[in-house]
């Protein structure tokens, strides 16, 4: 006697700590009927355990994938498996709003979720225990962190004063731009290019108005760019462009564009107005270049000839520059 006064305390218990505890409990019969709904459930959802008892599944929480988590279910019942879904899946099975004061911002309750067979005297598996873990804190953590590494990493790339790729990354898309040319025999180009006389401009008016024009500059580039193609400051006051698809006449129309767009330009800095011109080297990708750095020495010798004579002008890297 005094064995089932324990036994039935210790249930009670049980049920006192199953009803408290800070993890969803709910548990389904094979119909998918509702037979536990503890306090969590009750407190998240608005609904009462009385409310919910023998209920559907899917039709009291139509948010629930009816087909996807029969699926899930169907290994514990047959199979007598665990089945487990992280947010990372499914960000969650039941729709509850998130009151969480340090993740505010989330709109919904991430949860992980545990279904796990509950097997009956007769060795049966006739119900099925769906434990739910309020994980929103933890997914919003790695989600800001996931975006705080991709700003990162697109800092590390980025030129400050331009916005434009900077050196060091323009030179990996210029690698791997070159190997596939290699490969397949892609028609591609690339342009360095310069401001002429940018010494004078800061002599004259200062290294801030110097910094305004490479601005500008990058600006006009930027306005020019098609997708696909790739521009990068490399230096001080010089660009790189990768023009993939293109070859060196349509390299030229591009440059042009953009060298009479410059040079019609007016940099206004402390009421002052700057004019400055820009020169431009092309080489369409050619066996000549054994690798990368030789097409782009290919350019950059385009862009000496441009300066030797004169400034102010496109050419395209031939054999006979070198
Ligand atoms: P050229 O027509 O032959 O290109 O003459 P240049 O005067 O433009 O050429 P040079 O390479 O001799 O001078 C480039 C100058 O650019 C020197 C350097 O002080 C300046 N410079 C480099 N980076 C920056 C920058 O970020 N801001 C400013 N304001 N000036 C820079
Ligand atoms: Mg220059
Ligand atoms: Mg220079």
């Amino acid at each position: 006697m005094n064995d089932t006064v324990n036994d039935f305390k210790e249930f009670h218990w049980l049920m006192d700590m199953i009803q408290t505890i800070d993890i969803g409990l709910v548990v389904i019969d094979a119909q998918f009927q509702i037979k536990v709904w503890n306090g969590f459930m009750e407190n998240h959802s608005g609904l009462k355990s009385h409310q919910t008892k023998d209920k559907n599944l899917f039709e009291t929480f139509p948010e629930i994938p009816e087909d996807w988590f029969r699926h899930k279910a169907s290994s514990v019942f047959l199979l007598k498996c665990r089945s487990f879904m992280t947010w990372e899946q499914r960000p969650y099975l039941f729709k509850f709003k998130n009151y969480r004061p340090i993740t505010g911002t989330e709109e919904f309750m991430y949860q992980n979720i545990t279904i796990s067979p509950l097997v009956s005297t007769t060795g049966e598996v006739e119900h099925a225990a769906i434990i739910m873990y309020d994980v929103t804190d933890i997914a919003s953590n790695k989600k800001l962190l996931e975006r705080a590494n991709l700003e990162l990493e697109e800092l590390s790339r980025t030129d400050r004063l331009t916005q434009l790729n900077n050196r060091g990354y323009w030179e990996e898309c210029l690698v791997q731009e070159f190997a596939r040319y290699q490969r397949y025999d892609t028609v591609t180009s690339v342009v360095m290019f310069d401001i002429d006389h940018f010494k004078r401009v800061n002599d004259t008016y200062g290294h801030q108005a110097g910094d305004e024009v490479i601005r500008q500059v990058s600006e006009a580039l930027r306005e020019n760019l098609r997708k696909t193609d790739i521009a990068g400051r490399y230096g001080g006051e010089e660009f790189g462009v990768i023009l993939p698809d293109t070859n060196a006449d349509n390299a030229v129309i591009f440059c042009e564009r953009l060298r009479r767009q410059i040079e019609a330009m007016e940099v206004v800095h402390d009421d002052q107005a700057i004019r400055f011109t820009v020169s431009l080297g092309i080489s369409e990708a050619n066996p000549k270049a054994e690798d990368y750095k030789d097409w782009l020495e290919q350019a950059d010798q385009a862009l000496y000839a441009c300066k030797e004579n004169g400034r102010n002008q496109t050419r395209i890297f031939e054999e006979g520059c070198d």
